[in-house]
């Protein structure tokens, strides 16, 4: 941190570690306006943390390794974030709303994507990660409950619970760029058109 800025956890948590690299996946996780439990998912995510049925079942704690949501594939990372056909149908929605469109592929190709594409915070960057670490949360929550508290929600409640979060969280931001692109994305997420500045802005959310 430079005498007389401004005081950053974030920085002066790094400074403590002076020689450890910034991962690339740190823009993609630690973003403005995030929602901490998402954003910690996400990060358990890219470390490879998640206690996946694959691992369980080399260890011997599950007898079965086969995917909760009834795809008959093995649950590993790869497989969960987004390439299961369930959770796959809902990364893919969310991808439409935010104008993109996808190949498919798992975590790996996921992962590299949302590195190499959604850099800076500018408004459609944010929105999209904001959307990818709810979706990683909201999946890995409806994967444990599946698998532990015999509740199963459908693929629409699903992303009904993460259109909630994404859109509360646009709902604090004040002046996103009225650009084309930025309006089409509002319309999508059906957001009100009030928070779209016609001003001169930066677009950061
Ligand atoms: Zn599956």
């Amino acid at each position: 941190m430079k005498r007389g800025g401004t005081f950053s956890l974030q920085q002066a948590w790094m400074s403590l570690i002076p020689h450890s690299p910034v991962v690339p996946w740190a823009n993609v996780v630690w973003i403005p306006n995030r929602i901490p439990k998402h954003s910690f998912c996400l990060w358990l995510t890219f470390r490879n943390g998640h206690k996946t049925l694959d691992k369980l079942h080399s260890i011997g704690v599950t007898q079965s390794d086969t995917c909760i949501f009834g795809c008959g594939y093995r649950e590993t990372i790869n497989h969960l974030f987004f390439s299961c056909s369930f959770t796959a149908s809902i990364w893919n929605h969310l991808m439409s709303l935010c104008e993109y469109s996808r190949g498919g592929g798992g975590w790996d190709v996921v992962s590299e994507w949302s590195i190499r594409k959604l850099q800076g915070h500018s408004f459609r960057p944010w929105i999209t990660k904001l959307s990818l670490a709810a979706a990683v949360y909201h999946c890995w929550v409806e994967r444990n409950n599946r698998l532990f508290r015999n509740s199963f929600r459908n693929r629409d409640s699903v992303i009904q619970l993460i259109v909630s979060d994404v859109e509360g969280k646009c709902r604090c931001l004040d002046r996103v760029v009225a650009n084309q692109l930025n309006t089409v994305i509002f319309h999508n997420w059906n957001l009100p058109p009030s928070l779209l500045s016609a001003g001169v802005g930066t677009g950061r959310p």
